[in-house]
This record gives structure tokens, C-alpha cells and sequence, in this order.
């Protein structure tokens, strides 16, 4: 408790330890059963290996073909196919460079999903530089990286996705 209220200690706001759960239910883990589901993803650039990070509503493989199209038609209409065609790098194929961060619907939860792996690539300094932050948000500082990121290594393309996901929960726990 003492280390969150020392987070604050130089700001204003004032501490309601309840919206801290709030936060954590609204960022719940939602069983998704989809074998290519929206949500949050990155996109690594294959030159320089930073990461755009986005949100889909529709399949990430679906939305990860329209970041290629934008950069084959010299079109900057996403910030990681201005990264790609202004620093001339270059994309991967998308079982290499496209990784599932968080599965879930559109919507609020979505915004708030994006936002938090959005800071918290910036503040490893894994974020292409074309990448437009939020505010920076203390609170996101309180999720723990083991509890959101478990499907770190599960590329949107393996169909066993979700096995994997629950046999790994399964060795921490
Ligand atoms: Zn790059």
C-alpha cells in the first residue's frame, strides 16, 4: 500500500484504493475462444525491431494486411507504415513480426488495453518513434507485466493458441 501511495505523493490526485479494483475487474481476462481474435497487437519493424502497438475490432491478421497495403501503396495512413516507408526499413512476414498482446472486444476496455501496453512499450524504450502516446497513466504502472502478457509468445497464426496460453497458466501457478 505504501509503495502506491508514494506514487502519488507528488501529484494531486487523491488515493481511492477502490478504483484500483475497478480497474483491475474492467481489466479482467475475458475468455476468448476465437482462434484469430481482435484485440491489442504489435507490429515489429524487421530493420530496426521496434514495435508499433495498435488495436483491431476486427481479426489482427485481417488488420495486419492493411498496415502492408498502406506501405506497398506509399501510403502513410498508420503509424507504423509511415515508420517503414519514411526510415525506409523494412516489414516481416506476419508469423514473425505480428504478436497478439491482448485479446478482446472494441470498446472501452479495448481503449484501455491499447493505452496501457502503448506506455508500457514506450517506457522499455520498445516503441517506434511515429507512435502517438497517451497520457501517461500511474495506474497502468500497477499491472503486473505476468498478468497481462501471457500470450506474449503466442503469434496470432499457431492454431493451439489457447491450449498453449492454458498449459503455461497452468506452470506459474
Ligand atoms: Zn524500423
Amino acid at each position: 500500500m505504501r509503495k502506491i501511495t508514494n506514487l502519488f505523493k507528488s501529484t494531486n490526485v487523491k488515493l481511492a484504493f477502490r478504483t484500483i479494483n475497478t480497474i483491475q475487474q474492467q481489466l479482467a481476462r475475458q475468455p476468448h475462444k476465437e482462434k484469430n481474435p481482435s484485440g491489442i497487437y504489435k507490429i515489429i519493424c524487421n530493420t530496426c525491431k521496434k514495435a508499433y502497438v495498435g488495436q483491431s475490432g476486427k481479426a489482427i491478421s485481417t488488420r495486419h494486411k492493411e498496415h502492408i497495403n498502406y506501405i506497398r501503396t506509399n501510403n502513410p495512413q498508420s503509424a507504423y507504415a509511415t515508420h517503414i516507408l519514411q526510415n525506409r526499413h523494412e516489414y516481416g512476414p506476419s508469423n514473425e513480426t505480428v504478436q497478439l498482446l491482448k485479446a478482446c472486444n472494441k470498446g472501452s476496455h479495448m481503449n484501455c488495453w491499447e493505452a496501457m501496453f502503448i506506455q508500457r512499450y514506450h517506457r522499455r524504450g520498445e516503441l517506434i518513434t511515429e507512435q502517438q502516446l497517451y497520457e501517461n497513466n500511474p495506474l497502468f504502472e500497477l499491472i503486473q507485466e505476468t498478468d497481462t502478457e501471457t500470450c506474449n509468445t503466442v503469434t496470432v497464426q499457431k492454431q493451439s493458441s489457447q491450449q498453449t496460453h492454458q498449459q503455461r497458466k497452468g506452470h506459474i501457478t
